[in-house]
C-alpha cells in the first residue's frame, strides 16, 4: 500500500494533466513483444460492477468468485472494505485469467484493465486538494505499446474500451465510497457494518439471499416492481444495495421503514430502557 501512496503523490506533483481531447500514441495487440507481460504482479482493485461482470462471465456465484479469485486486505486506514484480484502463486504472479492468446475474460475485464495505460485522478477521498479530475498516462517500462503507431484522443480510447458503461455503473459506488459519513465517524466501521458493506457491494448473490430469505420485506417498504427487478437483475440489486447502505450506515432516507416495524422497534427500545 505504501508504493501506491508514493505513486499517488508523484501523479499529483509530476504527471502531465490530460483532458478527454488530448491525444496519445498507444496500441496493444497480440503482436507486441510484451504481450501479456502486464497481466501479472499487479494490484487490481475490483469494483462491485467488475465482480458482477466477472462472476457472470465465469458462470459462478459471487461467493465462489470472491473465495477463488480475490483477496480483501485488512488495513485499519481503509474506511470501507476493498477487494483485489488475487494473482496466481507462481513466479510471475500471473493473473488467473491470462492465457497465451490473451485475456480469457476480455469482454468482462475489470475497469482498471480497460483503462490502462490511462489513469484518472478525481477530487474526493484520494485527492481532496484537486478542483477537477484529470487523466494521466501510466508509462510502465515493460509496456512497448507506446512505440506503436496508433494515435487517439483519450475520449476515443475510453469509448473503444467500453469505459462509459463501467463509469455509469460505478457512479453510485463511487459516491458511496466518498460519503462524508465515513469522515464524520469517530472510528472505523464496526465489524457488522463492514460485513454489510462487503455483502451488499461485493457478494451480490448473498445479498439477494439476505433480502429474500429474511424478514426484510416485512420491515421495509419495497414496491412490487422493485422486488421483481432485484430478484432477477444483479445490476438492479447492486443499485438497491447502495441505497440500503446509505440507509443503514448513514441513516439517509433512501429506504423507508414500515410504520408497524418502526412502532415495534420503538416499543422494544422503551422496554429495554425501563
Ligand atoms: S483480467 Fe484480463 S486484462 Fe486484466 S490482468 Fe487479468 S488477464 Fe490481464
Ligand atoms: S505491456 Fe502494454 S503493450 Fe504489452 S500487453 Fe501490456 S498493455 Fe499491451
Amino acid at each position: 500500500m505504501r508504493e501506491i501512496e508514493k505513486l499517488k503523490e508523484a501523479i499529483l506533483k509530476e504527471y502531465p494533466r490530460l483532458s478527454a481531447d488530448n491525444s496519445f500514441c498507444f496500441n496493444c495487440h497480440a503482436g507486441v513483444p510484451c504481450f501479456n507481460d502486464c497481466c501479472g504482479d499487479v494490484n487490481i482493485f475490483l469494483t462491485p460492477y467488475d465482480i458482477l461482470r466477472l462472476k457472470n462471465n465465469l458462470g459462478i456465484n459471487s461467493q465462489e468468485f470472491l473465495d477463488k479469485y480475490t483477496i480483501s486486505p485488512f488495513d485499519k486506514n481503509l474506511k470501507h472494505p476493498v477487494v483485489l484480484l488475487k494473482m496466481n502463486d507462481d513466479d510471475k504472479k500471473t493473473c488467473p485469467f491470462v492465457a497465451d492468446k490473451g485475456c480469457t475474460v476480455y469482454n468482462d475485464r475489470p475497469w482498471a484493465c480497460r483503462m490502462y495505460p490511462l489513469g484518472l485522478a478525481s477530487p474526493g477521498d484520494d485527492h481532496p486538494e484537486l478542483d477537477n479530475e484529470f487523466y494521466f498516462l501510466l508509462k510502465e517500462s515493460v509496456c512497448k505499446g507506446f512505440n506503436e503507431d496508433r494515435k487517439q484522443t483519450i475520449k476515443e480510447w475510453l469509448t473503444d474500451q467500453g469505459i462509459e458503461e463501467y463509469d455509469k455503473a460505478g457512479e453510485d459506488y463511487k459516491q458511496l465510497t466518498l460519503h462524508k459519513g465515513f469522515d464524520e465517524a469517530d472510528q472505523a466501521l464496526d465489524p457488522r457494518k463492514v460485513e454489510m458493506f462487503h455483502t451488499a457491494c461485493y457478494n451480490i448473490d448473498s445479498f439477494r439471499k439476505f433480502i429474500f430469505g429474511s424478514t426484510f420485506f416485512n420491515r421495509f417498504e419495497v414496491d412490487d416492481e422493485t422486488k421483481k427487478k432485484i430478484e432477477k437483475d444483479d445490476y438492479e440489486l447492486l443499485k438497491f444495495g447502495y441505497k440500503w447502505l446509505r440507509f443503514s450506515l448513514f441513516g439517509e432516507k433512501t429506504i423507508i421503514v414500515k410504520k408497524d416495524a418502526l412502532e415495534a422497534r420503538e416499543k422494544e427500545l422503551k422496554e429495554k430502557t425501563k
